[in-house]
């Protein structure tokens, strides 16, 4: 692991891989001192490219992102938007995560759920930096590994025995040691700069539309498959509002079930009664019905009969006018 000591007390440390930057990223593996020394950490934010992945299509804020993220992956330690040519933020968001087993693991997967949303993920590729050697102005190493044994000026591109002396008395004409062109060497828009990154670029890129292929190719070759770990049954947290409400609403629509139920007991209960009533009716309209015609038929006629037969029996004097029920009997028949 290289090492490189700056002005001022700092130590900045290099790694090899992303396994040793996890172990030295962990507070826990340091000690309190670094031999009778007191030290402060200062980690780099965001983390190097290689721990970071990014979600597509996120709508909400990279903060509550973050919150509802961590509270199932600890490992995510920061959330950024990202930023296109025009400066305006786009759907993406960077998110970076200090365990490299852990961020393997989500590649593998593709999606993240988060909050009961599942998000797509991809790999994080970073615009390429070129390393360009301090002391020889080469392209590829640290200066700690330079062959070179005398410094290169990176101005005129000479090499110099010692490079403060030669700085009072270099002629200041721009010769780009590896191109010769007219600019300083550590100009990163050197023409031999720019090819080399375009070239690391197209070749990172074509391993991972490589690898992504692969996948691709594997959901052809099978029907669609729902796994659990895409489609998790949905978690319920934090909205105890929401349950809250829910089961009131359930609660009063068994109340107002309960009582639909009633309304329809007490309907039927009323038609029973109701045809009992219009049966009853019928009876009694069929005892009219037929003491309607008894009084047409029998009690009418026999009147009629009575009405002519009595004057004529009070003529004959057999029956007294006069009775007790009425002074005149012949004046009565003759109203009636
Ligand atoms: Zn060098
Ligand atoms: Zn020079
Ligand atoms: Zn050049």
């Amino acid at each position: 692991d290289g090492y490189r000591l700056k002005q001022k007390q700092d130590l900045l440390l290099f790694v090899k891989n992303r396994g040793s930057f996890a172990a030295l990223f962990d507070e826990k593996t340091w000690p309190q001192t670094l031999g009778t020394l007191k030290f402060t950490r200062v980690l780099p934010k965001p983390l190097p490219p290689q721990f970071s992945i990014v979600l597509r299509n996120v709508p909400i804020n990279t903060e509550d992102l973050l919150r509802d993220i961590q509270v199932d992956y600890l490992d995510v330690v920061n959330a950024f938007r990202i930023i296109n040519k025009e400066k305006q933020p786009t759907t993406l968001v960077r998110l970076d995560i200090s365990n490299p087993t852990a961020m393997n693991d989500l590649l593998r997967n593709k999606f993240i759920n988060v909050n009961n949303v599942c998000y797509s993920l991809m790999e994080y590729v970073s615009p390429v930096k070129v390393l360009l050697c301090s002391k020889c102005f080469e392209i590829g190493y640290f200066r700690s590994s330079c062959t070179h044994e005398l410094d290169v000026c990176k101005t005129c591109g000479e090499e110099v025995a010692d490079i403060k002396q030669h700085l009072l008395q270099c002629n200041k004409r721009q010769n780009c040691v590896r191109c010769k062109g007219d600019h300083e060497s550590n100009d990163v828009r050197c023409p031999i700069i720019k090819s080399y990154r375009s070239a690391l670029t197209k070749s990172l890129l074509t391993t991972i539309t490589t690898t992504s292929n692969n996948n691709n190719d594997q959901n052809k070759q099978g029907y669609f498959q729902v796994t659990e770990s895409e489609f998790p049954l949905l978690v319920h947290r934090r909205s105890n509002y929401f349950n809250d409400r829910l089961s009131t609403l359930e609660n009063r629509m068994k109340q107002l079930d309960d009582n639909l139920n009633r309304i329809i007991d007490m309907n039927e209960r009323f038609e029973k009664v109701l045809n009992k009533q219009k049966q009853l009716m019928e009876i009694q309209q069929i005892d009219v019905t037929f003491q309607q015609e008894f009084v047409s038929e029998f009690i009418t006629p026999v009147c009629q009969l009575v009405l002519e037969i009595v004057p004529s029996l009070i003529e004959q004097n057999m029956v007294k006018d006069s009775s007790i029920l009425a002074p005149s009997l012949t004046a009565y028949c003759d109203k009636l």
